[in-house]
């Protein structure tokens, strides 16, 4: 047997009873991807379960207020994502009269569907002959034929990309492209891959040269950007103040409180002596908790130390449009959608009897 056939043969035994893979619709394809490009199988199923019970089709989720989608999305990062989930949506049910395209090329075309999201679904919905490559596929490879190329190197995606498609099934790409991603899921873990319950233990050059550890290769040239970000909690009677941001950054269209971010890590004395701050507070009275939260966050390319500041006003701050500030009663601010982060701490707030 091939590898092709060897791996859907396991897979018929052995994968996983998700949702999505009853469903093969290129809607519920598509909305599962989204979602677990961002988050593991357990957290992501909960997420596609509440994103199809309140929008089963497209045309529900492109009627929908954007808002209510970013609510939806709280918690899984990568807003943007969700924004491009909402535009595409739109494209497809106004623009394309419901319609899916139907290949490989023409998803390419839609916002926020890049090539791994088209070849799902255009291999498991419309059974075309793309390989699907993603962080799994590239370590099962890695490992079954000891490729010596770093894995986040743009040549070596392209060595990777070619070996998927000549290994590839044909007549059976659906099956074929979720039997490797579910074995890297399942079975060649990151660390302590199970390879003695792996289908392909006679295949693999890594196991049989006692490698494995070894692959994949990475060249370790990413670069982490750290942030550090000020935030303000400002407590005035019942409401406190949020801001909608926006630009080409994390977290567009996400509501967060005031916030001053630095370079360095910043002490209060100079926190409460910028310019930011005078532009909120001015000379006015303030009274600040002598013990701010700090929290590490970690993105895919950023590390960010976002430290919150308890607030205590007497007065009521400039929320007019050109401030950008929104001031609203506590027990509204669930209503917003909010980066993970900053959810955390209201929980926290909460907890401690804060508000
Ligand atoms: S034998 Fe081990 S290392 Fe090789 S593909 Fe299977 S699980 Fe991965």
């Amino acid at each position: 047997m091939g590898i092709s056939e060897i791996i859907a043969k396991w897979y018929h035994e052995k994968k996983r009873d998700l949702p999505w893979r009853k469903a093969e619709t290129p809607y519920h394809i598509w909305i599962s991807e989204i979602i677990l490009q961002q988050t593991r199988v357990v957290q992501g199923l909960e997420y596609y379960n509440r994103f199809i019970e309140k929008y089963p089709s497209v045309i529900e989720l492109a009627n929908a207020p954007l808002d209510d989608v970013l609510k939806l999305w709280q918690g899984l990062g990568y807003y943007t994502r969700a924004r491009n989930l909402h535009l595409t949506a739109q494209k497809i049910a106004f623009e394309l009269k419901g319609q899916f395209p139907r290949t490989y090329q023409e998803l390419l075309k839609l916002k926020g569907i890049g090539p791994y999201t088209a070849a799902a679904i255009a291999s498991i919905a419309f059974k075309e002959p793309v390989a699907l490559v993603d962080g799994n596929v590239f370590r099962v490879l890695s490992r079954l034929f000891c490729i010596q190329m770093p894995v986040d190197t743009k040549a070596g995606k392209q060595i990777f990309e070619k070996l998927a498609a000549d290994i590839l099934d044909p007549v059976k790409p659906d099956i074929h492209n979720q039997a490797l991603m579910e074995l890297g899921a399942l079975i060649c873990l990151p660390k302590n891959p199970a390879c003695s319950n792996c289908p392909l233990i006679r295949n693999c050059k890594a196991h049989a040269e006692k490698k494995i550890e070894l692959f994949p290769v990475k060249s370790g040239k990413i670069k982490q950007r750290i942030r550090y970000y000020n935030y303000l909690f400002i407590r005035d009677r019942d409401y406190t103040y949020l801001h909608k941001r926006t630009g080409k950054d994390i977290w567009n269209s996400l509501y967060e409180f005031p916030l001053i971010e630095s370079d360095v890590s910043m002490k209060f004395h100079k926190l409460s002596s910028s310019q930011e701050w005078f532009a909120l507070f001015g000379d006015r009275k303030t009274q600040v908790d002598r013990y701010p939260k700090t929290y590490k966050h970690q993105l895919t390319h950023q590390i960010l130390y976002c430290t919150f500041y308890y607030i205590e006003v007497g007065f009521t701050l400039d929320s007019s449009t050109d401030k950008g500030l929104i001031r609203i009663p506590f027990n509204h601010l669930s209503r917003y959608a909010v980066p993970r982060i900053i959810e955390k701490y209201i929980d926290n707030l909460h907890q401690e009897g804060m508000f």
